[in-house]
């Protein structure tokens, strides 16, 4: 078993002042633990002075978004070549993007390869939508959404990928996903990979719940078959809380030893 990792997506809370305060209260509330990897997603104004605060031994950084080209003429845009350096991950394709600011499958795989390409570590997340759910369409979300946004990726570079399962109906709504639910989907995820990219390729790729974890039901989607961790949005904003998951994470993974 390798290490849980749990990453805190802030979407767009805290402005620079609050986050670096959130951090210093985090960093006194989380523990670090050899078998737990912890990521903080705050917002792009934030990541340049978080990064001269953080505690390496307790914390990483990703972002929430980047742009699929690497340089040039795109006002606004932020490039995984800007971000080398500032974080190991970013987190790609989530479900406001998708449905807010109406990302597609394709732009999605843009940009994970373009992550990719510059050497950092593309958290896709993919799930259905309640209507989705409803008319039993969970599967075919699945493999589209996988297979597409996997599309520019190699074997080799399959296994560093992270995928978060994040149905998006249970996003930021506490209503939460039932964990059987959650392993089919997981195992979807992973035999997708498999007949893409064979078992070495699925077994590696790390696959991650989210949606309304909070401190009460985080462990059992740790202990949930072949889920390798957790992307947190509402419950990482209270430092208590999301202390008390990061501690759920290292029982877990004691327990798996
Ligand atoms: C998320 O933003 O990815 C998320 C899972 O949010 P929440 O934990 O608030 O449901």
């Amino acid at each position: 078993m390798g290490k849980k990792l749990i990453v805190a997506n802030w979407k767009m809370h805290f402005t620079v002042g609050q986050a670096s305060l959130f951090l210093h209260r985090l960093q006194e509330h989380v523990t670090t633990h050899r078998d737990v990897e912890t990521v903080l997603c705050p917002n792009f104004l934030a990541l340049q002075s978080l990064s001269l605060q953080i505690d390496r031994h307790k914390f990483k950084l990703g972002a929430q978004n980047c742009y699929e080209k690497d340089e040039g003429a795109f006002t606004g845009e932020v490039s995984a070549t800007m971000l080398h350096g500032l974080v190991n991950y970013v987190i790609v394709g989530h479900s406001e993007r998708r449905h807010i600011l109406a990302e597609s499958d394709k732009l999605i795989a843009k940009k994970v390869a373009a992550v990719v390409r510059n050497n950092l570590t593309p958290i896709l997340c993919v799930g259905e939508s309640e209507v989705e759910r409803k008319h039993g369409e969970t599967r075919d979300v699945l493999h589209d959404q996988v297979t597409t946004g996997i599309a520019h990726l190699t074997a080799s570079e399959i296994k560093q990928l992270v995928i978060a399962y994040e149905p998006v109906w249970a996003i930021g709504s506490g209503d939460f996903a039932k964990p059987g639910d959650v392993a089919e989907a997981v195992a979807l995820i992973r035999q997708q990979i498999k007949a893409l990219y064979g078992t070495p390729a699925s077994l590696m790729v790390r696959v991650l719940y989210g949606g309304s974890v909070d401190a009460e039901n985080a462990s059992t989607y740790l202990a949930t078959e072949s889920v390798d961790g957790l992307l947190i949005g509402g419950a990482s904003l209270n430092y208590d809380v999301f202390g008390r998951i990061v501690a759920s994470a290292h029982q877990i993974a004691e327990q798996e030893k």
